[in-house]
């Protein structure tokens, strides 16, 4: 008999952390009486802990699924999003069929601008959930429903040098390199000494053998990102990521046909359709799908626009408890045209702590979770960690 959705719950975790994300507060930069920060690198609002939705659907058979999205800003909206708009509109539906019911959830707003925003991101925790479910009733992995898994783990790539000036995080990289790490990302947001001079350190520290990439956060016009892209290309970057502000479609184009280094974008992106438009204007490398924003159901869609584009996969990682992020590995499993998954060590570590399931990070690569569904569930020390929201 067909399961169908009885309840679903939304929970608020908040894991406090001792230095902010992206590293500790630069000049000008101050904590607001909400916990918030501004970072002057690139304009962007940030919170001083670690917070994100967590929800649970409850089938009429008293199987649960979990889904995430993120909840690092306002998560109170996007928990009223789904408590008092899409929930009561899911309960009574299939587990079986996510895909028709994200085209569902989201054509009830669609007329009215919300195409993104935090009414997908509460559509996206809806998403993972009930494929989590719609993969235990079906007794297999959650790739098992989405492909053939074409390799047994996931490549990633370091994610950040977390620390306060250029000399420690090229110290920080360099321990990661003796680690056995090759490839990294660096936050431009956060290179107070400059942006070139970041990478010209790195690159001297750790050799020619090292993957450099960079992270220029939305900063630019196209004109300026290309002159800056023509001063780091001596040093070899293997890409470069979201040169210009996400609504600057034509910015993208301009410097996706004329930087020397490949680029990468799309970690802000919600759905295919946003995909589509980009990826037809601009010949960009690599799109980096945020399984936190997709859900399952576009983060796949997207992965097969990109296919058509000979564009590569290589996923993002936000703040979060885990439950996306093993969304986001099963899906890449499945994935022919994956190049690695990104890798945020400092939350990928915290988050084994509150998830059970959760496979840990080993010789450069995500393992795969085992077991039906997602894999992954809220082990008891999440709990200290969350509030339900009602
Ligand atoms: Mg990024």
């Amino acid at each position: 008999m067909t399961q169908r959705v009885a309840s679903v719950e939304t929970f608020v975790a908040t894991i406090p952390r001792d230095t902010p994300y992206l590293g500790p507060l630069g000049p000008g930069e101050k904590v607001n009486s909400r916990g918030y920060l501004v970072r002057q690198g690139n304009g962007t609002i940030y919170p001083t802990a670690d917070r994100s939705i967590v929800v649970r659907i409850t089938s009429d058979t008293g199987a649960i699924g979990w889904g995430e999205t993120y909840g690092i800003c306002a998560p109170r909206a996007t928990c009223e999003i789904i408590n008092d708009l899409l929930a009561p509109v899911l309960v009574g539906e299939s587990i079986e069929t996510p895909e028709a019911i994200w085209d569902r959830l989201y054509g009830l707003m669609r007329v009215r601008g919300c195409t993104g925003g935090f009414h997908v991101d509460a559509i996206a925790a809806l998403d993972i959930a009930l494929w989590d479910l719609h993969a235990q009733a079906a007794g297999k992995p959650l790739r098992d429903l989405l492909g053939q898994t074409v390799i047994p783990t996931i490549p990633g790539y370091v994610s950040g040098l977390p620390a306060g000036t250029l000399a420690e995080r090229v110290a920080f990289a360099e321990q990661m390199f003796t680690a056995g790490h090759r490839v990294f990302k660096f936050a431009a947001a956060v290179s107070h000494e400059g942006i070139v001079e970041e990478m010209a350190a790195l690159r001297s520290a750790l050799g020619p053998s090292a993957n450099i990439l960079i992270d220029l956060h939305w900063k630019f016009e196209a004109e300026a990102a290309l002159r800056l892209i023509d001063a780091l290309a001596p040093f070899g970057p293997g890409f470069v990521e979201a040169p210009v502000a996400p609504e600057d479609v034509g910015g993208l184009t301009l410097v996706a046909h004329e930087s020397p280094i490949p680029v990468a974008a799309g970690e802000e992106w919600y759905t295919a359709y946003e995909v589509a438009n980009r990826l037809h204007a601009a010949n960009i490398a690599y799109v980096q799908p945020e399984m936190g924003h997709t859900g399952v159901t576009q983060f796949m869609r997207i992965a097969r626009v990109a296919r058509d584009h000979d564009t590569l996969i290589a996923p993002h990682a936000t703040i979060g408890v885990g439950v996306f992020l093993a969304a986001s590995i099963q899906a890449s499993a499945v994935i022919p045209h994956l190049w690695r998954h990104e890798w945020q060590h400092s939350v990928f570590d915290r988050g084994l702590e509150l998830l059970e399931g959760m496979p840990p990070y080993a010789d450069g690569a995500y393992a795969l979770p085992n077991g039906p569904g997602l894999g992954v569930r809220p082990n008891d020390a999440f709990w200290n960690y969350a509030e339900r929201v009602e």
